[in-house]
Order: structure tokens, then C-alpha cells, then sequence
């Protein structure tokens, strides 16, 4: 092959060098212009030429073509799109060695590589990090935290069933991953399996669509007076039909508030009773608001503490590590702490060659996900965590907590915005804020505008979405480099200038 190894090697130092320049150098806008993305799509190749152009070429081609008409979403502190996070320093640099070294992180071998070591190390540091107990460094880094909600949903849908079927007194039958959903179920006398949850994440919904579970069988169980909040009493109704077996799904971290569906240690407990009274199984889903463990014990973040008390009541929980740990994509991870039933989920059937040494001190990643084939992500959470510690992520929380803050303050006092969720009482709107701030502008014309014409200004750039009705953005802050004041002036700055005229 035509390669020439020493200038390649020398070209990556440079390259490693500008890409850290890039990384450390937030741009005034936050998208890019029309005409380089006009550029960029001109540029691209209709097909495939057999004889390559060659490393000098193509790296041309990437750094002055298609790096330009990327946005930055990561590199800018002032894109709220989403929930995109950041990538650290730290993390940026392990993510060049995964590529490097590129190991394939599936079996444990101790003897031929670390890299399954590390991988059930920064389990353990995110458990840590979490405050969650060790028992629940049980899992995996999954490609997100729609991953993990699969993982989530297939490890319920095993479970419940098996109950059902323990309960009808079957014990012939084998697990749902050896004798199918369809052979299972008819063996225990279920129609359907139920999803009951409030407001649960479209990902959440997708991966009941995946597992033979069904879109159309998420049941909202939410309160007359709160769509997010759980109506227990509903919730029992749902779970005593004893047609159907239970998957409860808590949205620890809704999308467009930032806000809990469980206020606390106790309604935690009662959600964890009514499920082993029903054999039903608990699933988390705390993306980005599961990070509100890290938080430091002060009034000023109580409520936030509240939102995500007594996670470690449940059977299963999904998280991002893309999001406010701040790493590359794609990165989230998957914990349960049972164990057993993920295995019998997710057991790669017997390929002698794949199964690691006699004591198995790590368990094979392969056995606990989607993959056989892995990238090293966990490389990036071990490294950011162990630079920063945490209370460097606990400070970067805050930071960004605070932002949010002060925009949903401002707005409340606003007399062109509201900040939603609509509330009469500015302190406990604040004291709700999470990482999310959600506005709508009063005149419906200007609203109607409000997400264009604030990117159109490319100094931030917001979601939009929809609130009771009426069009809505979201604001939400998730990078490490927020400054509160810095980009507090900023979305001031966007918000009133897009009133002009209107
Ligand atoms: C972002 C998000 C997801 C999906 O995560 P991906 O990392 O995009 O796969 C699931 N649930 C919640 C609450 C989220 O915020």
C-alpha cells in the first residue's frame, strides 16, 4: 500500500496539535455559515475512485472542506441544543488513544490486554461518582442511553415474564432469551407487556418498538395536576392487571423541564414495593438527570438531590456519558443489579473461542450488551473522571445549574417571555431548575419565530419543542466550559434583540 509511515506519523503530531488548538478555542458562533456548508457539500465525492488521493489530499480535503461547515456543539459553551455536553481536555486525549490502539473491549483476557480491567475500573468510579454502593457496578458502557434503555426494557421483559411464570407455578419453561417472548408468554397465560411511565423519553418508547413490547403499550400513569409526577394510585390499578406484565419506567431527568418524576427517598420505596408486590420491574431512566446525585448537600440544590433520591431502589439504570460527564460520543452506560438476568438476556451463545480464562475476575462485556465488537470507550469516562475527581464535575454541574438559574429567573421577570413550566412562584421555579431552561416568548408571532431567529443569530443556538400546546426552547446547558455570567450575557443579549421589530 502507498503509505508512507514516517510523514503520516509526523502529520498525526501536527494534526493532534490542531485538533487541540480547535478544541481550546470556543468560537463567537455556534454554527457555520451557509456558504461553507454550500462548499462542503460541493465538495463530496459522487462515488468512490479506485485509486486513492492520497493522505496529504484528503486531510486538505477534511480540515478545509468538511471540518468548516461543522457546528459546535461540543467546542462552544453557548450551544444549548440538545443535550450535547462537551468533550474534556482529559477525555479528548484518551479518545485519541482508543483510536490508536484501537482494542476491541468484549472478552476478558487478562493475560493479552488491561482494557477489561479498565473498562470494569471506570464502572466501578462512575458508581462511585454517582453515590451509588458497589453492588451496582454491574453493567456496561453502552453506545447511549438509548442503548441502555434497550438494555433496560430487554433485562424487564425477561424478568417479568419469568415471574409470571414463577408465580403460575410453570417451571418448564426456560428463559425468554433460550425460549423467545412468544413461547414464554403463552406459557404464562400474559396478553401483553406493559410500559408504565410519565413522560417517558422517545428513546425509551423506541426500544419498547425494538423488544416486541410495543409502542402502543407505554401507559401514562401520570397525575391529573402534573404530567410528570406518578399518580401511585393509577399506577396500582395498572399494575394489579394481572393480563399484563409490568415494566415501571421512572424519567429521572425529563427533556424539556430537566425535571424528576419522583419527588424522594419514599416515593422511591412505595415504587419499589408496588413492583415486587406485582413482579413488575424498575427501570431508571437518568440520562442527564441522574448526574443530580453529584450534587453538594445545600439548600440551594435540595429539590435537584430530591428529583433523583433512591435510583439505587431500582433493577435497572440507564445513563449518559456523552452528556454531562462530558466525554466523546458515543458513550453511555448501563447498570442492573441483577446480574443473573442480564446473562440470561445477553449470553453469547457458546463460541468457545470467546469466553476468557477459567476465574473470571471481570465479566466479559460481550455477555452484557448489544456488541461483540467494542470500542474502548470506557477509556475517556476513567481518564476524565480520575483527572477531575468529583468534585471537578460537581463543580462544572453547578456552574451550568446556576446558568440556567439566572436565565429562568430573568425570563420570569421578563415582560416578553415566560419561563416554563408556568409557576406563580419564582423561588420554587428556581429551586426546580435543573439544567434546562425552558422559554416561550408571550406574543405568539414572536414565538412562533423564537428558535429560528434566535440560531439565526449563530451566537447560541436552542431546541425547539412544544409546551402545552404552544411552541417552545430549550435551553439546555451541559458543557464543561459554561461560564454562568459569560453566557448568561449572551442569552440576554440574543433574547432581547430578537423582540426588535416584532
Ligand atoms: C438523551 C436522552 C436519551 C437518549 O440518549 P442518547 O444518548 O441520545 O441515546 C434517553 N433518555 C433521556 C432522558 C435523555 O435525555
Amino acid at each position: 500500500m502507498n503509505v508512507d509511515v514516517k510523514a503520516t506519523a509526523k502529520e498525526h503530531a501536527q494534526l493532534q496539535e490542531s485538533l487541540w488548538k480547535i478544541s481550546q478555542s470556543p468560537k463567537s458562533t455556534v454554527l457555520p455559515d451557509a456558504s461553507s456548508l454550500a462548499r462542503a457539500r460541493a465538495s463530496l465525492p459522487r462515488s468512490l475512485d479506485s485509486k486513492g488521493i492520497g493522505y496529504d489530499s484528503i486531510r486538505r480535503h477534511i480540515l478545509e472542506d468538511i471540518v468548516p461547515a461543522f457546528n459546535y456543539s461540543s467546542i462552544s459553551p453557548s450551544y444549548f441544543g440538545f443535550v450535547t455536553g462537551g468533550v474534556t481536555p482529559a477525555a479528548l486525549f484518551a479518545d485519541g488513544i482508543v483510536s490508536a490502539y484501537d482494542q476491541n473491549v468484549q472478552v476478558h483476557l487478562p493475560d493479552h490486554s488491561i482494557a477489561t480491567d479498565v473498562e470494569f475500573t471506570a464502572l466501578g468510579l462512575l458508581v462511585d461518582l454517582l453515590k451509588l454502593d458497589r453492588e451496582w457496578q454491574n453493567g456496561t458502557f453502552t453506545t447511549g442511553a438509548t442503548g441502555s434503555n434497550i438494555l433496560g426494557l430487554a433485562c424487564g421483559r425477561e424478568y417479568v415474564v419469568r415471574t409470571a411464570l414463577a408465580r403460575k407455578g410453570v417451571t418448564s419453561t426456560r428463559s425468554v432469551g433460550e425460549s423467545g417472548l412468544f413461547e414464554s408468554m403463552l406459557a404464562a397465560g400474559l396478553t401483553g407487556i406493559q410500559v408504565l411511565s410519565t413522560m417517558p423519553h422517545s428513546s425509551l418508547v423506541k426500544a419498547g418498538g425494538i423488544l416486541g413490547i410495543g409502542r402502543a403499550n407505554f401507559i401514562d400513569v401520570s397525575r391529573d395536576s402534573d404530567p410528570l409526577r406518578i399518580d401511585l394510585n393509577l399506577l396500582e390499578s395498572k399494575l394489579s392487571n394481572s393480563e399484563k406484565a409490568s415494566i415501571v419506567a421512572v424519567s429521572s431527568g425529563e427533556v424539556n423541564t430537566g425535571r424528576f418524576a419522583t419527588g424522594g427517598l419514599a416515593e422511591m420505596q412505595t415504587l419499589r414495593d408496588l413492583c415486587d408486590k406485582y413482579g413488575a420491574w424498575l427501570h431508571v431512566d437518568g440520562a442527564f438527570g441522574i448526574f443530580g446525585r453529584i450534587l453538594p448537600e445545600t439548600p440551594e440544590f435540595e429539590v435537584i438531590r430530591e428529583g433523583c433520591e433512591g435510583i439505587e431502589l431500582a433493577d435497572s439504570i440507564a445513563g449518559d456519558c456523552h452528556k454531562l460527564l462530558n466525554v466523546p460520543y458515543d458513550c453511555g452506560f448501563f447498570f442492573t443489579r441483577k446480574q443473573g438476568v442480564a446473562q440470561d438476556v445477553f449470553q453469547n451463545a457458546n463460541a468457545v473461542y470467546l469466553t476468557g480464562g477459567q476465574t473470571q475476575s471481570v465479566p466479559s462485556p460481550l455477555n452484557i450488551g448489544l456488541e461483540n465488537s467494542r470500542r474502548f470507550r470506557a477509556l475517556p469516562v476513567y481518564t476524565s473522571l480520575l483527572a477531575y475527581g468529583s468534585a471537578g464535575y460537581q463543580s462544572m454541574l453547578q456552574e451550568q445549574i446556576r446558568l440556567a438559574r439566572k436565565i429562568t429567573g430573568w425570563l420570569f421577570d421578563h415582560p416578553r417571555y415566560n419561563a416554563l413550566p408556568e409557576s406563580n412562584d419564582k423561588q420554587a421555579l428556581l429551586d426546580k431548575t435543573f439544567i434546562v431552561a425552558l422559554v416561550s416568548a408571550k406574543d405568539d408571532e414572536l414565538n412562533r419565530q423564537l428558535a429560528a431567529k434566535m440560531n439565526e443569530t449563530s451566537k447560541v443556538f436552542v431546541s425547539g419543542t412544544a409546551w402545552q400546546g404552544r411552541p417552545a426552547c430549550r435551553i439546555a446547558i451541559s458543557n464543561w466550559r459554561v461560564q454562568a455570567d459569560r453566557e448568561f450575557a449572551i442569552v440576554k443579549e440574543v433574547l432581547d434583540s430578537v423582540t426588535q421589530g416584532v
